[in-house]
């Protein structure tokens, strides 16, 4: 889709990129290939696309033998999908906010995403409330989130959405890139990641996932108290940010959590 393709439909439907929803379109033809590549569809699978747009990717997804869902909240843009793409058998589109209908949309193997970024965290946290999280996803980020996603422990980017992904997932920071691709250009510098599902994580159940994301939450909410104050019989490394991925999966299961504080 070339900007004056993008310029033209907002144009003839009245539309203007709404920054509220983080409406920055794809318009370099490279950078989308590129994007549908790293996520490499296989014949048969169910694609799940967040935040369609215009289609920018949508269009090269269908070139797939797959079954695409787009989850697309804003209803100008779902008039356009429709009329672009409603005729196909293997697209459905799903009007709403993605944050509450990806944990039950139907069918999800891999997931993509040139993401709203003001509710990037949300999205992506809403990958780990489906009964079986996607086993990959590519997603374009803020840039800073992508360093959040990846940050290793002792970093001031290691916060509990890196731990949650990265029990989860394997994360990989493919590239970065300037807001020269997409119109309008966003103020912030983006980065695309991809996530693989890890072999060894967790066998949470969905609910169970939900609450250990919220016990990492809540542990480094608070950063500067120790964590012995908060579980007395504790006896790990002594804040947050010093736990790896693993240390957090052990303290989530200790017995003795039950009567902590942290709950
Ligand atoms: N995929 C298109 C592209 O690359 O050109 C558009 C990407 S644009 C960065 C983000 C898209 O997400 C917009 O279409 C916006 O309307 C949509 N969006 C924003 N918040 C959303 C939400 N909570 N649920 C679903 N879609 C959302």
């Amino acid at each position: 889709m070339t900007l004056t393709e993008i310029k033209r439909i907002l144009a003839a439907r009245n539309l203007r990129p709404l920054a509220s929803l983080g409406q920055n379109f794809l318009f370099d033809q490279n950078i989308c290939r590129q994007l549908v590549a790293w996520l490499a569809p296989a014949a048969g699978d169910r694609v799940v696309e967040i935040g369609p747009g215009l289609g920018a990717l949508t269009g090269l997804l269908l070139g797939h033998e797959i079954h695409l869902t787009a989850l697309e909240i804003d209803r100008g843009l779902c008039a356009q999908l429709r009329e672009t793409f409603g005729a196909r058998a293997n697209f459905t589109l799903v009007e709403g906010d993605a944050v509450a209908t990806l944990p039950a949309v139907s069918g999800c193997d891999r997931v993509i995403g040139n993401l709203p970024y003001n509710v990037s965290t949300p999205l992506l946290v809403a990958l780990l409330q489906r009964p079986a999280p996607p086993r990959r996803g590519v997603f374009m980020l803020q840039k800073e989130m992508a360093a959040r996603l990846g940050a290793a422990p002792r970093t001031k980017d290691y916060g509990a959405v890196s731990v949650l992904l990265q029990a989860y997932y394997h994360i990989e920071l493919l590239r970065t890139l300037g807001g020269g691709v997409f119109y309008p250009a966003p103020a912030v510098a983006s980065a695309v990641v991809r996530l693989t599902l890890r072999d060894d994580r967790p066998a949470f159940a969905a609910g169970r996932r939900r609450d250990f994301y919220q016990f990492v939450r809540q542990g480094f909410s608070q950063r500067r108290k120790k964590l012995r104050n908060l579980i007395p019989q504790y006896t790990g490394p002594e804040r947050a940010e010093e736990l790896t991925v693993s240390e957090w999966r052990e303290l989530f299961l200790a017995p003795s959590r039950q009567d902590a504080k942290l709950i």
